[in-house]
């Protein structure tokens, strides 16, 4: 005697788990095919969580990129998916929302998304040391010297009121500092972003609580990468009048 013949119901009960797994299947792959294709993404931290401090120590930079970071990205998509934008790249997303009152919620997590990651870009443990090259010129050209530069850098971010970036954008064939307020962005204003300092408090509070000056400083002295901040520095920057 053998069961399958007796059991008919048996076997239906089979096909019907088998056609569950493959729409299963079909599901997952469709989700992997939204999460490929979402506008934004995150990036793994160029460095370990604790390889910054004690200038951004690790509890600070999990949260900082685990969840602050991790929330707009997470924000900008839903949004983006929601309202079916043609934007394909964050730039894009920046570009089509800025300066649009119906898409405030969707260009401040945009930009936050990209201001985040382009922060994470602009540190790297035992930096510091002064730029060279074209971008030290231009520093010189704009500033007057490193340290003057450095100073004024310091300044604007002990300066900022409430939460914001300090950075160091070039605006044509010119340097400046500029600050920019909650989650705006130089992209925003046609200006092309050299080097960034989140001024936050979530940035800092952890370790500094109040004491802002001394978050922007350690960064500037200690983990400031200015190689970073030379690629930056495109031929449509570098050659605009
Ligand atoms: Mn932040």
């Amino acid at each position: 005697m053998f069961d399958g013949p007796k059991h008919p119901t048996r076997v239906k009960r089979c096909a019907l788990g088998a056609m569950l797994i493959v729409f299963m299947a079909a599901f997952l792959l469709h989700c992997g095919h939204t999460e490929e294709t979402a506008v934004f993404t995150q990036a793994p931290l160029p460095y370990a969580e604790d390889a910054l401090t004690p200038t951004i120590s690790a509890m600070t930079l999990r949260f900082h990129y685990g969840k602050h970071h991790a929330g707009y990205v997470a924000d900008a998509n839903a949004r983006i998916r929601a309202r079916r934008l043609s934007a394909t790249t964050p730039e894009q997303v920046i570009a089509e929302t800025a300066g649009r009152p119906e898409y405030r919620a969707l260009f401040n997590s945009a930009a936050q998304a990209w201001n985040h990651d382009f922060f994470w870009k602009c540190l790297k443990p035992g930096g510091g040391q002064p730029p060279t090259g074209l971008l030290a010129d231009k520093i010189d050209n704009a500033f007057g010297s490193y340290s003057q530069f450095r100073s004024a850098f310091i300044q604007a971010g002990t300066t900022v009121f409430g939460s914001g970036w300090i950075w160091l954008v070039a605006d044509g064939a010119t340097l400046r500092i500029v600050n920019t307020a909650n989650a705006d962005t130089p992209l925003a204003h046609g200006l092309t972003p050299l080097f960034v300092v989140d001024v936050w408090e979530h940035a800092y509070y952890l370790d500094y609580q109040n004491r802002r000056d001394e978050f922007v400083k350690s960064i500037f002295d200690h983990l400031a990468d200015w190689k970073f901040a030379a690629t930056q520095l495109t031929p449509a920057a570098t050659n605009k009048k």
